[in-house]
């Protein structure tokens, strides 16, 4: 049986993992965490759905800290939070 290759990359949220495309990156950038879109970005990455439901769950199981050293305050949490719910909404319209 052939299979296409799909990379794949955990959640840090739901832990599942999926196809790198299907998620978003986070980095950790000079003590600040960011959306890096492009994926391409340089700096420790972790990867989450675009589901601010795992968003929630990673801020609530540490996985940030964990992860990436660093834990995102509330405001960052409502900011990635929006931008998620944005992405998510982007690609259903594809
Ligand atoms: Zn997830």
């Amino acid at each position: 049986m052939i299979q296409k290759k799909v990379p794949m990359r955990r959640c840090i949220g739901c832990m599942e993992s999926k196809p790198k495309k299907d998620l978003i990156r986070i980095i950790a950038d000079e003590g600040a965490l960011r959306l890096d879109l492009s994926g391409k970005a340089n700096g420790r990455g972790a990867y989450l759905c675009t589901d601010p439901k795992c968003l929630a769950k990673a801020v609530k199981k540490n996985s940030f800290q964990r992860n990436l050293e660093l834990s995102p305050d509330a405001e960052t949490v409502k900011r990635f939070s929006e931008e998620l719910e944005r992405i998510a909404q982007s690609r259903n319209a594809e």
